[in-house]
């Protein structure tokens, strides 16, 4: 873990509109409001008690995620914030970002969003395809997507995140190419492209495997939706910084890049995961054990979910998120953390191997665009 005294914090809202069909992240429906302000005061009363061992960190960045966030009031938003800047020492330039959903949104939300310090909102469009975003199970259309960022931009939002996806059943190259056009477009300083996975559990699994109605997508068909848009979002000026992350100069975000540094972060709210004094662990991910434990006044942890690597392990941890930077990983950096040289801790005969995959140069690992294809093997041989 680093040095520094800086501490990034995650606030979990696990709620949705509805469940989209590929979703495997902790999230559900709800059936009143009342559900949502019994959560935020949880989450605040979260924030009181894990406060009281950290306060001291300078928080300079948090990021607010789903689920579907905006789902909640801009009031309840603004209480969740206002409690992070009294528990927390929560630097004046500090990145808060929220997530929302192209159909939660309104301008009165990002008008409070924009008051209350959020400085960054990233935004779940997906697709500027209808007919894949119902294949998709989203609650929204492309109407509500261009709709969202032009509210959030004309609300006074300079930074903002479009999320879309790729590798869909039934996307053609051209849907995926007007995707990406239609982002660069409306130039977001930041675009998150995801390649969608059949996670077991999901709706898309079961028509897949069990049903038989779903097509899986061709692993070429995929790369080439990858490296097509990588070139485009290049040619109209964004920086691939990251794997499935792209920004205009100066926009990367400060939040993510703290998973991929190795730096730590403190996750608040139903089933979020924390990294914090060498230790990784979870909240518990059943509402009822997150509620009773707030009302006994002790952190909600999963205390089966408690980790403590060993320094190897740790090493691996270090290398295998460190290689999902474009720029990669810094042996000099990782000499100082681990007090130990990289080469001899990692073989270097991985560089033979993986030649054209995986490069060194000044200090620096990193894959190239064609590593990062088969970024995962890679990966693996550092665990
Ligand atoms: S909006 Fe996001 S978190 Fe919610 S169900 Fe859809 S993919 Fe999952």
């Amino acid at each position: 873990m680093t040095t520094t005294n800086r501490l990034g914090i995650y606030i979990h809202i696990p709620f949705c509109l509805r469940k989209c069909k590929y979703c495997d992240f902790l999230s559900f429906g709800y059936s009143d409001n009342k559900i949502l302000e019994e959560y935020t005061r949880a989450v605040i009363e979260e924030i009181r008690i894990r406060s009281q061992d950290w306060h001291y960190r300078e928080v300079d960045s948090i990021y607010i995620g789903g689920g579907t966030p905006s789902l909640l009031s801009q009031w309840d938003i603004g209480k969740i914030i206002d409690a992070l800047r009294d528990c927390f020492n929560v630097l004046e330039d500090a990145e808060i970002t929220i997530e929302a959903n192209p159909a939660t949104i309104s301008d009165e939300k990002m008008e409070k969003y924009l008051a209350k310090g959020i400085n960054r909102i990233s935004i779940g469009v997906q697709s500027f395809e209808n007919s894949i975003l119902e294949l998709l199970g989203r609650a929204h259309n492309k109407n509500d997507a261009f709709y969202s960022f032009q509210r959030a931009q004309k609300a006074g939002f300079k930074n903002i995140n479009l999320d879309i996806m790729f590798g869909i059943p039934g996307q053609t190259m051209k849907m995926w190419k007007d995707t990406v056009r239609q982002c660069i477009f409306l130039r977001p300083t930041h675009i998150s492209l995801y390649s969608l996975q059949i996670e077991e559990g999901t709706e898309f699994y079961k028509m897949m495997y069990d049903e038989g109605t779903l097509e899986p997508v061709m692993e070429v068909t995929d790369r080439e939706m990858y490296h097509t848009a990588m070139s485009m979002m290049n040619t109209a000026g964004y920086k691939h910084y990251e794997i499935s992350n792209c920004s205009l100069p100066g926009y990367e975000s400060r939040h993510n890049m703290k998973y991929w540094s190795y730096e730590e972060y403190m996750g608040l709210g139903l089933g979020a995961s924390s990294f914090l004094d060498g230790s990784r662990f979870k909240n518990c991910d059943r509402m009822i054990d997150y509620i009773a434990a707030i009302k006994g006044n002790v952190a909600p942890v999963d205390a089966g979910s408690v980790e403590k690597y060993s320094q190897k392990e740790e090493m691996g941890v270090y290398v295998f998120t460190g290689l999902r930077k474009v720029a990669g990983l810094d042996t000099e950096e990782f000499r100082k953390i681990f007090k130990g040289e990289f080469f001899n801790v990692f073989d270097e005969k991985l560089l033979l191997k993986y030649d054209g995959f995986l490069k060194y140069k000044d200090g620096k690992l990193f894959l190239t665009e064609k590593g990062m294809d088969i970024s995962n093997k890679i990966m693996m041989e550092f665990l």
